[in-house]
């Protein structure tokens, strides 16, 4: 059977939920064979095995911590010259995005980025992506070289299935360009103990209806009742009311949880743009002409400083 990449996002060995989403893609393509950069890969390499993961191509030096991308790619290269894969699969952040852009370059094959959905195809892997503010879903496939894949958050929910796991060391050399950037500092963001808003199941979104820095608390309510991340319209951001790493929309954050639930917000076609792949979408608005209630699987029609409250409630009663 093919053998499919998967590049691991991890915190020091601490495997991100995007990369178990896309083990569980790669399962539909052929063998997933994790490549774990950095420290950690023994502690990780369980959590990839319960996912799939055939085997852990492993390789820890400084470079990984202390410079940018490129040894990544160098590293990546290297996998790609060792197992000749069917097709590579690297999360969609910012960093796994440039990561596959240089690459695909390298490897000169074809790129596809920011795939909701990956399906064998008699001709390689057909990717799903959604375009012009969600209004279309295009299906492509690469037709040069090992397809480059990045995947969005929350594409699939990550399934569980034993493999063995094994992890096998991955020599790497690093070209000249490997250490051509260095990282200076690194200044963690305040912990929310919130998960991160593009890989949370659930968002709760709050909108120009919210009124007020202070009445946050009550969206941040239901969210912590739920486990869910917090998110803002662009209206509530430019107030000043949250941050504007929570906007949610064309020129903010795309998400795609499970379930997105917006509260006081109209529904602009560049608030839709972040949201509109999300799972179940509950809207609560207290204008039942709001154009948010077309695309909603559920709508209430009410004031939200009812609502929310009466809903974290039942949620914590639960
Ligand atoms: P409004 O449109 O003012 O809607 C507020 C809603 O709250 C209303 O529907 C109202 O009925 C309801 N409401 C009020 N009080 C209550 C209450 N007590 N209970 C329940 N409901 C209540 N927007 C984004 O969100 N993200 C983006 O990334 C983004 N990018 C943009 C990029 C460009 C180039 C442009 C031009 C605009 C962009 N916008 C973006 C702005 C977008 O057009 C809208 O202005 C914005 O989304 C509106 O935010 P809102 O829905 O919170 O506010």
């Amino acid at each position: 059977m093919a053998e499919i990449l998967v590049y691991v996002d991890h915190l020091d060995g601490t495997v991100r939920k995007p990369t178990l989403e896309l083990l569980t893609l790669a399962r539909r393509l052929g063998d997933p064979v994790a490549v774990h950069l950095g420290p950690g890969a023994e502690a990780a390499a369980a959590v990839l095995g319960e996912h799939g993961a055939t085997r852990v191509l492993a390789a820890d030096a400084p470079e990984f911590t202390d410079y940018l991308v490129a040894p990544k790619v160098d590293a990546l290269q290297a996998a790609v010259a060792a197992v000749s894969p069917a097709a590579v699969l690297v999360p969609s952040s910012a960093e796994g995005k440039e990561i596959a852009a240089r690459l695909a370059l390298r490897l000169e094959s074809g790129l596809l980025t920011d795939a909701v959905d990956v399906t064998a195809g008699d001709e390689g892997p057909v990717v799903s992506q959604s375009v012009f503010a969600a209004a279309f879903t295009t299906t492509s496939r690469v037709t040069h070289g090992t397809p480059v894949i990045t995947v969005k958050p929350n594409a699939v929910a990550p399934e569980a299935a034993q493999a063995a796991g094994a992890v096998e060391e991955l020599a790497v050399s690093f070209g000249p360009l490997a250490t051509g950037t260095k990282v200076v500092s690194r200044t963690p963001r305040e912990a929310s103990g919130r998960p991160e808003l593009t890989e949370a199941a659930i968002v709760v979104s709050g909108g120009r209806g919210v009124n007020g820095a202070e009445n946050f608390a009550v969206i941040e309510a239901l969210a912590d009742s739920l486990g869910a991340a917090v998110g803002a319209s662009r209206a509530a951001v430019d107030a000043g009311w949250y941050p504007h790493s929570a906007q949610v929309g064309q020129t903010g954050k795309t998400v795609s949880p499970q379930l997105y639930v917006a509260a006081g917000i109209s529904g602009a076609i560049q608030h839709r743009a972040g949201m509109q792949t999300s799972k179940t979408i509950v809207a609560i608005n207290k204008d039942a002409e709001a154009p948010i209630f077309e695309l909603v699987d559920y709508g209430v029609v009410g004031d939200l400083f009812e609502v929310v409250p009466a809903l974290t409630e039942e949620v914590r009663a639960r």
